[in-house]
């Protein structure tokens, strides 16, 4: 795990002392990027830690799942994530979409007789409704962060899909204008 904030030096000095610790016999299957990191910073922070890393060897980041986040931080050299975010705005009934985020539990919702996100391949958009959703977390049923817990963890991951195959068919950079454009309208 490279620790060092928003420290050059420090993660500089995290990686190579990583990367130090191998020997015959003896290899890590990949890196972990954790420690403290600011938003604003998140693709600097990658950057340094690409530059020092083996080219070779997976780099996995620690806390971070918003999608301006996730194509900074694909497009500066991470491949993979984990982050409790989803769940945790999940709980507190705020639904992605690819049109941004929104509350289910706002009076906007209560006839919603549609899905959390046309369009959505998840179990609870297959088989629920937002009206449905703001009736869960009206009548505080645990049911209701179950089931925005499913869709946000299922939007995250279909995202980071999308950013990969954007990469294999060459139009990354056109994916995360068009993506981040519609999102964050
Ligand atoms: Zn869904």
């Amino acid at each position: 795990m490279v620790q060092g904030a928003q420290y050059e030096d420090l993660r500089r000095q995290a990686c190579r002392g990583l990367v130090g610790t191998e020997s015959d016999g003896q290899r890590f299957d990949g890196y972990g990027i954790g420690g403290a990191l600011e938003k604003a910073n998140i693709g600097t922070i990658v950057a340094w830690c690409a530059e020092e890393l083996p080219r070779d060897k997976p780099r996995h980041l620690l806390g971070i799942s918003e999608p301006d986040d996730l194509f900074a931080a694909v497009a500066a050299g991470a491949d993979t994530f984990d982050c409790v975010n989803p769940s945790r705005v999940a709980r507190n009934a705020a639904i992605y979409t690819a049109d941004g985020r929104y509350n289910v539990n706002t009076a906007a919702s209560r006839r919603a007789f549609l899905p959390l996100e046309e369009d959505c391949d998840c179990y609870t958009c297959a088989h629920y409704t937002r009206a449905y959703l703001h009736h869960l977390f009206k009548a505080k049923e645990m049911l209701g962060a179950t089931l925005a817990t499913i869709h946000n963890e299922r939007f995250t991951v279909r995202l980071v899909d999308e950013i990969r195959q954007s990469i294999l068919d060459d139009r990354f950079d056109d994916f995360r204008t068009e993506f981040l454009g519609r999102f964050y309208a």
